[in-house]
């Protein structure tokens, strides 16, 4: 049955509308081009030049030559989802430095980071956690003195998906380099937000997914620098120079090169006309509720997210109501969505518990209007209002309880 209620979606940073032009270069792999791209016969072959033309958008949105010099590619390996490209950096720096048996990980890190380093920890490895600031900004003295020659590979995120944060990846890889560790970087929320040169970098490895930047799921990347030791996550044919078995999802691939030129070619207006219609929604927000936070680094953050806590009322009774006006907004991250816990983000943080607790995230895209902007600006205030007449917090504060 489709859903016909008009629907405001700020919640891009769990997952973004198929951008129509990377559906139209998608669909004849679905349909009239349905080759095995490692086929002998034309048939496959022209599948199996999609698939490099793709990698090379890819590699173009991230700085990076796809060829070396003697023809050899690549360092863009096609993955299914941001989930694996994390899970096989971090098995492969633990496979590759056996000798090593330490990893740093940030403690605002996405699940698909902080639940495969407690699976190292299980296996005999140890973790070091960065702490952060109540804006959410890392404690980079402690990561120095953290890492050392025992380090086998630091994992900090480029961006951070609930806050929308970011990390100075480029200063902590080459701190990484300093004591011999790898460095890799979860950069999901990152691509195609912000510019990124990974050949002017000390970058070895960066996970990104095709559906935060407009193309479909079941499609990611794992970068690795080339000359980088690297030890299979999926080990199977031949597929992608024997970095990662299993037949290719074409589509998805071709998708992802689209979707990659298309961020490369509009991340101006990302970080123009996006993040106006943000801090629109944020001053139209603040001039007229009160007692709320704004959360995150103020002086880098993404353009596209953010995160504010409603005091004294529960996250999940706001987005109900938002809900039923056809506003598409998230309590954190959507992978946390279902536990009332507050976010292990917000906690790192510090936030109390009342402020945590009302927590909205709105994430905006290139597909979002000023008018959206204003139709939440309009509705959102009285929401709050009611919510917080039936709120015994916010009596108690009020009444000097
Ligand atoms: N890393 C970050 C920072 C994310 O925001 C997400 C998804 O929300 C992921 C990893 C996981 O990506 P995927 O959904 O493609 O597995």
């Amino acid at each position: 049955m489709s859903n016909t209620k008009r629907v405001i979606y700020f919640d891009n940073n769990a997952t973004t509308a198929v951008a129509p032009e990377v559906f139209e270069a998608m669909r004849p792999y679905l349909t009239e081009l349905y080759g095995n791209p490692s086929s002998i016969h034309n048939f496959g072959g022209q599948v199996g030049f999609a698939v490099e033309k793709a990698r090379a958008q890819v590699a173009d949105l991230l700085g990076v030559r796809s060829v070396d010099s003697k023809g050899h590619h690549s360092e863009i390996i096609f993955t299914s989802c941001g989930t694996e490209s994390d899970n096989a950096a971090l098995f492969s720096a633990m496979y590759t430095c056996p000798k090593k048996n330490k990893f740093i990980v940030s403690k605002v890190e996405h699940p698909a980071i902080l639940n495969v380093a407690r699976e190292l920890e299980r296996r005999g490895c140890r973790i070091g956690y960065i702490p952060v600031d109540s804006h959410g900004r890392l404690d980079l003295q402690r990561l120095e003195e953290m890492i050392d020659e025992e380090t086998a590979l630091v994992s900090i995120m480029w961006a951070n998906n609930e806050i929308g944060n970011i990390y100075p990846v480029e200063k902590i890889a080459a701190m990484a380099h300093k004591y011999g560790a790898l460095f890799h970087t979860d950069a999901v929320q990152a691509v195609g937000k912000i510019p990124i040169d990974l050949d002017n970098s000390q970058i070895d490895m960066l996970s990104l997914s095709g559906h935060k930047l407009h193309a479909p799921k079941g499609v990611g990347v794992l970068y690795i620098r080339r000359g980088q030791r690297f030890r299979p996550f999926m080990i199977g044919g031949h597929q992608e120079n024997g970095r990662r078995g299993g037949t290719e999802n074409v589509a998805g691939i071709v998708a992802m090169g689209q979707a990659a030129a298309m961020a490369k070619a509009d991340i101006g207006e990302e970080n123009t006309r996006v993040r106006a219609l943000r801090d629109r929604l944020e001053q139209g927000i603040a001039a007229v509720v009160p007692s709320i936070r704004i959360n995150g680094d103020p002086d880098h953050r993404l353009p596209n997210t953010s995160s504010i806590s409603f005091e004294f009322i529960e996250g999940e009774s706001i987005l109900m109501l938002l809900d039923q006006l056809g506003i598409c907004a998230s309590s954190g991250s959507a992978c946390t969505t279902g536990s009332l816990e507050p976010s292990h983000v917000l906690r790192a943080m510090g936030l109390p518990y009342t402020a945590a607790h009302g927590t909205i995230r709105f994430s905006l895209s290139r597909y979002n209007t000023a008018e959206e902007v204003d139709f939440v600006i309009e509705h959102l205030p009285p929401i709050i209002a009611r919510l917080r007449q039936i709120s015994p917090y916010w009596d108690a504060k009020n009444s000097g309880r």
